[in-house]
């Protein structure tokens, strides 16, 4: 990586810390034995297992054996819904307008496979979830609730205590996709009401390609993979550099309540100096779920009129990494149909773009974005002035 480029993609996925690489390069080098093993190497193997398993039981506070490994949230969430199908002899799936495509795609598929029905809850212009909806979904015929904690565009929170009431007043289960709210926002299994939640180590700061599902003790979930391990809730040979890379990125993250508070609001003035800055310098600035409670690194927003890939252009030039929505749809001519999903024009959804901070992300880096984007987009947005947005017609608590 060149060292002076801005990585500011950190929904899309994070830098592995220094703690990460040491414990992948040991396990490649070390304790490269298979857990399933009865002899020693595979009792070593077993035993790093055991301890990557507490240190991320601690980090979410469940329990150990509640946590599956998988290759990330793509297929933890497919192990959540595909194991709903049939739960309690029910049939049907909610979620919202918002989840991200993997659980998309599967519910549309078992939709058409007349596996599930499905129901989607819609969200309100500020990219919160259409609650009143929710609660008129949620019927007796519901196996499963499907909502992320947090949206990966828009960064808004959604209703994780609410849904977890009305999902179990009905007899139904919740399932979180907590990916993008982990290691950004502390995140408390026992007390979510959640009984099922998906995360991808990639998205704080751990390897690609692992992840977990988090199952609560006494549901008897089905495996998608059929094997031996993971107590036969996921089969095949553990991928154990990935899970200790995993392990590594949770205990760091085990932070006090002091440590989330101050790493939360370090995070939150550095997003709040790049959107205050951008809305001064450019004005018609639209930013996107601004006025609802949301994580603490993202900033969703389009200039004007301004074609995202013109914006993103300019970014790449500058040597400033950001995306146009989701990094799986980040490519093509495809509006965010969470955006859509909230209401705005197919046309202003072509020109969003998101800035995602970590906490590797500095002061100067935010400062120079702020002194050479608008010098590039200024022009631009002149030349789009006739159809800028007037002040009355953007969201409110967008200038907040
Ligand atoms: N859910 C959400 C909310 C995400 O943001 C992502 C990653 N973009 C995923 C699921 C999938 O994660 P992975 O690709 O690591 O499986």
């Amino acid at each position: 990586m060149n060292p002076d480029w801005i990585y500011l993609d950190n929904n899309a996925t994070t830098a592995p810390s220094t703690g990460v690489v040491g414990a992948i390069a040991l396990a490649l080098s070390q304790t490269w034995g298979n857990a399933s093993s009865s002899h020693a190497m595979g009792q070593e193997a077993k035993q790093a297992l055991v301890m990557a398993r507490s240190q991320v039981a601690r980090f979410l506070n469940c329990k150990p054996a509640e946590v599956i490994f998988t290759s990330g949230a793509t297929e933890a969430n497919h192990i959540a819904l595909r194991g709903a199908v049939g739960f309690n002899g029910r049939h049907k799936i909610v979620l919202s307008a918002g989840e991200h495509a993997g659980v998309q795609k599967l519910a549309r598929h078992l939709r058409d496979r007349q596996l599930a029905a499905v129901d989607w809850i819609g969200l309100n212009a500020d990219g919160s979830l259409n609650i009143d909806q929710a609660r008129s979904l949620i019927t007796p015929e519901v196996s499963v609730v499907s909502v992320m904690a947090a949206n990966n565009e828009t960064g808004v929170l959604m209703p994780i205590g609410e849904l977890a009431r009305l999902a179990h007043e009905q007899g139904a289960l919740l399932h979180v996709d907590a990916t993008q709210l982990i290691g950004k926002l502390p995140f408390d299994f026992a007390k979510s009401g959640a009984d099922l939640v998906s995360l991808s180590a990639h998205k704080f700061h751990g390897p690609k390609g692992v992840g977990a599902l988090i199952v609560r003790q006494g549901l008897n979930w089905p495996a998608l993979f059929m094997g031996t391990q993971e107590r036969g809730r996921r089969g095949g040979t553990e991928n154990l550099p990935g899970i200790l890379g995993l392990g590594a990125a949770a205990e760091k993250l085990s932070l006090s309540p002091e440590g989330w508070l101050s790493q939360t609001s370090a995070l939150a003035r550095l997003r709040d100096a790049l959107e205050q800055g951008l809305l001064a310098a450019l004005p018609g600035t639209v930013i996107y779920g601004a006025s609802s409670p949301r994580l603490p690194n993202t900033c969703y927003l389009r200039f004007g009129h301004v074609h995202a890939d013109v914006v993103l252009n300019k970014l790449d030039r500058m040597g400033v990494m950001a995306s146009s929505g989701a990094a799986c749809s980040a490519s093509g001519n495809e509006p965010s149909p969470v955006l859509l999903a909230m209401g705005v024009s197919r046309e202003d959804a072509l020109c969003a773009i998101r800035f995602s901070l970590s906490g590797h992300t500095t002061a100067q880096q935010i400062q120079t974005v702020l002194e050479r984007l608008p010098l590039e987009l200024a022009p631009l947005m002149a030349e789009h002035t006739s159809s800028v947005s007037s002040p009355s017609e953007l969201p409110t608590g967008v200038f907040a």
